[in-house]
């Protein structure tokens, strides 16, 4: 007999089950979606009644249509269902209770019926809704497709770690106002100065298709100049240093990212994008493959693509970047085109090879957002 746990530790217990405890029919699955649907919709809930606190404006505008609210009311129902299902299969009822305390608790609020409540104090924002939009897209969209073909068959979804990730996950989905604001603003101070009006005119009258090719082959060579530099440059590697901690490779790992990287990041992407005055929808359309196309190359997906990760980043391609051996050090930085790495001299990739593990050598970066936000301004080393 074991000790009586607490609510959150029965929880984590329950999240993390071992193998035999997850099968289907045990009531685990079940359990796991109509928590995460219920917990996922409450928030959302959250986010109609206080829109001017948590909503981000491109999905407050979603709000008054109909399609919005169906969704919403589909979520919290089969949330309910999957729930109630688990407390029937399974012994634990932790997550079933959860699951069904979240979907009840949503309904109290209104539901998809919630209409705004709290008056908008601020133009500040947290992106609550875009959190939980993109962490249940992922997802739902990553998970079966890493248990079908996975690269560690033995890796659990929720693995050593992932509540770290999903906090990286949490905390650059509620700044996204800050990001937007780092990027846009310089970038339309340099366009009050730089008379670039004829080729802005001529960039943006290109067709779609090679706005969008273009954006690729232009992100790819400066991300690949930058990623380099924050390998090479010490001091900025103490801040890539927290992207390469990880020592599980899934669909989580690749958010995790110094936050100040992350601005980096999207400030020598964006920055030239929008000087160059390529078109919204081309940006748009790059910013979400690229959302997309970074977290596959970091899952745990066993696919092998032999013609096409001659021409294309893979994931095995990308595992070499983070893999823990000698040969993995400062390797293949490109984001979308191997051609940059072949180009420069850093391309590895051994016949159907792939790496024995993740992370650092010695793993010097602690673990937890706060420690590894404060990892880069420690004096040490
Ligand atoms: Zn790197
Ligand atoms: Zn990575």
């Amino acid at each position: 007999m074991s000790a009586p746990r607490s609510a959150p530790d029965r929880l984590r217990r329950e999240l993390e089950a071992p193998d035999t405890l997850r099968a289907f029919g045990s009531g685990w699955i079940s359990g796991v979606v109509g928590l995460a649907l219920g917990a996922g919709g409450l928030l959302l809930v959250l986010s109609l009644r206080a829109p001017g606190a948590f909503s981000m404006p491109e999905i407050t505008a979603l709000h008054g249509h109909r399609g919005f609210r169906l969704v919403l009311l589909g979520l919290l129902a089969v949330a309910f269902a999957f729930s109630a299902l688990s407390l029937a299969l399974r012994r634990e009822r932790i997550l079933g209770t959860l699951g069904l305390a979240a979907t009840l608790v949503a309904a109290l609020l209104g539901g998809a019926q919630a209409d705004a409540l709290v008056p908008d104090p601020t133009p500040l924002f947290f992106g609550l809704d875009f959190f939980v939009l993109n962490v249940l897209f992922t997802g739902f969209l990553f998970v079966p497709v890493e248990r079908l073909f996975p690269r560690r068959p033995e890796q659990a979804v929720f693995r050593e770690e992932w509540r770290e990730d999903i906090f990286y996950y949490l905390v650059s989905s509620l700044l996204v106002q800050v990001i937007t604001l780092v990027t846009f603003g310089p970038a339309k101070g340099i366009l009050a100065f730089a008379p670039l009006g004829g080729v802005r005119a001529w960039v943006g009258a290109l067709p779609f298709l090679v706005q969008f090719a273009a954006i690729m082959f232009l992100t790819d060579f400066v991300q690949y100049w930058v990623h380099r530099a924050f390998h090479r440059v010490p001091w900025l590697w103490r801040f890539h240093a927290v992207h390469h901690s990880a020592r599980s490779m899934d669909w989580m790992a690749g958010a995790r990212m110094h936050f100040l990287e992350i601005l980096a990041l999207r400030a020598t992407t964006v920055i030239p994008m929008f000087v160059l005055g390529f078109d919204a929808a081309a940006m748009n359309a790059y910013i979400f493959l690229v959302y997309l196309y970074s977290t596959f190359v970091h899952a745990n997906l066993g696919w092998r693509f032999p013609v096409v990760e001659k021409f294309l980043v893979t994931p095995r391609f990308h595992h070499w970047h983070h893999g823990i051996e000698r040969e993995a050090i400062d390797v293949n930085f490109a984001i979308h085109f191997p051609l940059l790495d072949r180009l420069f001299g850093t391309h590895y990739l051994p016949e159907d090879k792939w790496p024995e593990g993740y992370g650092i050598e010695h793993h010097p970066v602690p673990r937890g957002y706060v420690e590894q936000f404060k990892y880069p301004f420690r004096g040490d080393k």
